[in-house]
């Protein structure tokens, strides 16, 4: 979350204002991996992300415009080896698209905010939604629950 957020004009975790930017302005603003998942709809290596097997509670972020997209309650061991999740934290966080590619017939799902690809969801989740977010950890910015609480609070003093 560090570099991403200082060289991005477009990333924030309160405007919730569409991103609509040129593939070039990504380019520009993204790290190159973030890029490759994001604009290119790349799929990080399984078993590579530090949140697949992370299990510390707060918000999970869009790491290319900082929109909120998972809670850490609904995160779960898929086994599958990217970060699962079950239900996005709002309707209108996550975008629904049919993938076709790879000789597979998928759904992708994207930021409801800017569009970057995340990963897909599949029917094979837990209860109660019985689905699988599955999501390339490059793409998620995290911020613990704390942290979040303590700035709410120190913002409130200044
Ligand atoms: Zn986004």
């Amino acid at each position: 979350m560090d570099s991403t957020e200082k060289n991005n004009p477009v990333y924030s975790r309160t405007d919730k204002s569409k991103v609509n930017l040129k593939e070039e302005e990504w380019k520009k603003i993204l790290s190159p991996d973030v890029y490759y998942i994001a604009r290119q709809k790349g799929t990080e290596r399984a078993w590579t992300s530090k949140f697949e097997n992370f299990k510390e509670i707060g918000t999970y972020y869009c790491a290319a415009c900082g929109n909120a997209l998972f809670k850490s309650d609904t995160k779960f061991d898929s086994g599958c080896g990217w970060p699962s999740f079950y239900e996005p934290i709002s309707k209108s966080a996550i975008i629904y698209l049919p993938d076709n590619t790879h000789g597979m017939v998928r759904t992708e799902v994207q930021c409801g905010r800017c569009k970057s690809h995340l990963g897909h969801v599949f029917e094979d989740g837990p209860p109660p939604t019985g689905l699988r977010y599955c999501i390339n950890g490059v793409i998620l910015d995290f911020e613990k629950a704390e942290a979040a609480k303590k700035k709410y609070e120190e913002g409130k003093k200044g």
